[in-house]
């Protein structure tokens, strides 16, 4: 462990909660909200300005069974469940998405976790640190020029440890959530923000499709970060134009697209645990669920 800030914990409370939760919500789905569906105005895909290029990092992935992703689904039996980062290569610049795997990440970042979520997401062993990530995919780190995290908990900015220096991009009220306070929320690894150099960046421009502010990333309409909360308070997803079409790197807004399909959301063990604000994040789903015929939506536990 590297972090000596003290973390907060679930409450017995809560953890019953999201225990007794599972095998109810596997049977009794959390009900769609259509009066909030119907109420959705969605803008449309932006004008892209230039293409990316994204690539996609595995880091780790296993099937686990579906009904402990999203509630109520039985078919397919098992749902990958993986942890990816990426590259996005833009003209100006080559930066990382949700680097989340330090090398020794279960002492380094996985031990600070609440017990019960441990229990759930602690990763084998033989994960792949971001390093290893990118030799893999013959991606010198010297050419990474920043980081951009979709949100700051610790399978999302982990690798950011073994990345000294690198400066990060981060949405100034998911940076306040997580380095604010004498406690960091359960699951933020502070350690990894700490000590580099941070750009703050507000959700300052216009709806786009179904979500409520965005902001343009480079100002060329090429990369267009839009508000996915819920999950944790700053969540971010990250809309590019790539050579396949327009696709949204939706972070933990979901964790499987099985959810967006089906309108369900996740399973209440760890997903109780793991989403800060729980009926925020259900309109997130059904904020994706709208669009999900206008572009590829990539979980980032999922591609
Ligand atoms: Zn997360």
């Amino acid at each position: 462990m590297v972090d000596t800030d003290p973390v907060a914990a679930p409450g017995l409370v809560t953890c019953c909660r999201a225990l007794g939760g599972l095998p109810v919500g596997a049977v009794l789905p959390r009900h769609p909200d259509r009066r909030f569906l119907a109420s959705l105005e969605d803008r449309g895909l932006p004008r892209f300005g230039r293409s990316v290029e994204v690539i996609t990092l595995p880091q780790r992935a296993r099937r686990v069974p579906t009904p402990a992703i999203a509630e109520g689904v039985w078919r397919p039996a098992r749902t990958e469940n993986a942890v990816n980062a990426f590259v996005i290569r833009h003209p100006e610049a080559t930066f990382l998405v949700d680097p989340g795997i330090c090398v020794d990440v279960v002492d380094r970042a996985v031990a600070e976790l609440p017990r019960l979520l441990r229990l759930a997401v602690t990763p084998p062993r033989d994960v792949v640190d971001i390093r290893q990530a990118l030799h893999l995919a013959g991606i010198d780190a010297a050419d990474i020029d920043f980081a951009l995290p979709t949100h700051l908990h610790w399978d999302h900015v982990a690798g950011l440890l073994d990345l000294p220096g690198l400066p990060a991009y981060l949405h100034r009220l998911e940076h306040s959530w997580a380095m604010d306070g004498p406690v960091a929320p359960q699951g933020g690894v502070r350690a990894a923000v700490r000590n580099r150099p941070v750009t703050l960046y507000d959700l300052d421009g216009p709806p786009i499709l179904t979500f409520a502010r965005s902001h343009d990333l480079f100002g060329d309409r090429s990369v267009i970060l839009v508000d996915l909360p819920g999950h944790t308070p700053g969540s971010v997803g990250l809309l590019v134009q790539t050579s396949s079409g327009p696709t949204l790197l939706a972070g933990d807004a979901v964790w499987s697209r099985i959810q967006i399909d089906r309108l369900r959301q996740k399973a209440s063990y760890p997903g109780l645990l793991a989403d800060a604000d729980r009926d925020a994040a259900w309109e997130t789903v059904h904020r994706l669920y709208a669009i999900r015929d206008r572009l590829a939506i990539i979980p980032s536990h999922e591609s």
